[in-house]
């Protein structure tokens, strides 16, 4: 290690411990602590998040930055040391544009955003959210203002940093193939909607023997419980605190099996990049993954390989061996195609793998709206219901199932959903790579994920964040991000699915 980088590391150490302090708390938010904690324990976030600030921004930092940026001292440096750096300094530049009273003040608001934000939805109360929503747009805004360049567009800047690469110019075209080619496939599918029925995954289905089946596949995809928990949310996601502590949460419904099935095989998917992360890398700047790269694994997981026919083929029986009653006179065949159904909906998270990019594009159109002044948040309600009348040809009855549902805009994630559609789209990618290169199918059907497993992490997960995903993506696959492969991969499945 040079002695440069080793001045650096206290700093990085001090940082990685109060902001793994910071997820602990987070977690525990969502998951355990009661209700009227939130205002209490907001201000130890915002302590902690000036904090956090401090390690990072400050004049010790930017000096050693400055010098490890030197080609001299890039060269004493191993590969994983380049990135931490590379890495940190985006990070610095993210936030040394911010003023420090701003950012404890904002970490503060945002810890109780959410908090309204679910009382909102709840009481299906958009009036309650809406002052919340328009000063973390504010917030938003007024950050990203500090950080661009001069003529910058500020949403672009947002979208590069939860995907690099990706602006609305690059975005626009790839919605508009979306469009082009989902849009008439949804309304074939839709026609011949009483082909597939899934009644009978709305039965009643014990919730303790879900989660006991859910543990299972969670171990059967690859999920290690000597490194991770699994908990229950109102939402699922994957939260971590390095690569030996990664921690999903679930979701149980007793009148519908296959939502917390398929839950919890895509938090699975996150948690088992994050597990993947190499021990050099986990606990640095370096270990930040994209969030395309991230949901290309979740959604490979669930989708490419979750709701495969081969997939099922071992374990199918294990299945009805837990709900007997309800599962015994459904064959194999009748049960995959339920899992694959496809029909316009209201809710994303419960969407389909055919119109899920299409509850994406509403939401990106929606972003580019607000921040080009088109639209204020006083009009989204409206501009909500008429896109989903436009692109799904469903309208939603309130607020609640319409633009209350998701978390991310109460967190101040804006430019994060564009991601989900790129990571659908990485994952078919790498799925037609697969295919070519490994009997993908008969591992399947063997029941042997681990040689997909250990490619995956090969050339994927160790990385973490060392390497752009769009590097990565073309080391792996030999090609470009590549929207040719999602669009076939989807026009394959339904057409067949569908004999359409
Ligand atoms: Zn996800």
């Amino acid at each position: 290690m040079s002695k440069l980088f080793n001045e650096l590391m206290p700093y990085l150490e001090k940082s990685m411990a109060i902001d793994t302090a910071l997820t602990l708390l987070s977690w525990d938010t969502e998951t355990l602590a009661p209700q009227d904690a939130a205002d209490y324990t907001a201000k130890v976030v915002g302590l902690l998040s000036g904090e956090s600030f401090s390690s990072i921004v400050n004049d010790d930092v930017k000096k050693l930055l400055k010098e490890l940026e030197k080609e001299k001292a890039q060269k004493e440096l191993s590969e994983n040391e380049k990135a931490i750096v590379r890495n940190l300094i985006r990070k610095m530049q993210q936030m040394e544009a911010i003023p420090k009273e701003d950012y404890q003040a904002y970490s503060e608001f945002a810890a109780k955003a959410q908090g309204i934000w679910a009382r909102a939805k709840r009481a299906d109360r958009y009036e309650d959210f809406a002052p919340v929503l328009e000063k973390m747009l504010d917030y938003q805004k007024k950050f990203a203002a500090c950080r661009a360049k001069k003529g910058e567009d500020l949403y672009n800047l947002l979208l590069n940093d939860y995907e690099e690469g990706f602006t609305k110019k690059e975005l626009d075209i790839f919605f508009s193939k979306i469009k082009e080619s989902i849009i008439p496939l949804v309304k074939q599918v839709a026609a011949k909607s009483n082909a597939i029925d899934r009644s009978f995954l709305y039965g009643h289905y014990d919730i303790e023997k879900q989660k006991e089946f859910c543990r299972y596949i969670a171990g059967y995809v690859g999920f290690d419980f000597n490194r991770g928990v699994i908990a229950e949310s109102e939402h699922p996601f994957t939260t971590n605190l390095h690569n030996h502590d990664v921690r999903i949460t679930n979701h149980f419904h007793e009148d519908n099996l296959d939502s917390a099935i398929f839950s919890v095989i895509h938090e699975s998917g996150h948690a088992i990049y994050e597990m993947g992360v190499s021990d050099e890398l986990t606990q640095t700047p370096a270990c930040n993954i994209s969030m395309g790269m991230h949901e290309s694994q979740s959604r490979f997981f669930e989708n490419i390989i979750g709701r495969n026919h081969a997939f099922w083929e071992p374990i199918y029986k294990k299945l009805v061996s837990y709900f007997p009653e309800q599962l015994s006179d459904i064959s194999l065949e009748t049960f995959v195609h339920a899992i694959n159904k496809a029909e316009p909906s209201l809710i994303r998270t419960e969407s389909d793998e055919l119109t899920y990019s299409l509850h994406i594009l509403i939401r990106y159109e929606i972003e580019c709206a607000l921040f080009s002044g088109k639209a204020t948040v006083k009009d989204l309600p409206e501009l909500w219901k008429q896109k989903y009348k436009e692109y799904l040809g469903v309208t939603p009855k309130n607020d609640t199932e319409g633009v209350l549902q998701d978390v991310h805009w109460a967190m101040g994630s804006f430019g994060y959903f564009p991601s989900y559609a790129i990571g659908s789209a990485i994952a078919a990618q790498l799925y037609y790579y697969m295919k070519e290169h490994m009997p993908f199918e008969d591992y399947l059907k063997e029941g042997n994920l681990t040689v997909i497993r250990d490619f995956l992490r090969d050339h994927i997960h160790k990385y973490g964040s060392a390497k752009p995903t769009m590097e990565l993506l073309k080391a792996t696959t030999g090609e470009e991000f590549n929207a040719e492969y999602y669009i076939r991969y989807l026009t394959e499945k339904y057409t067949k699915l569908y004999d359409l």
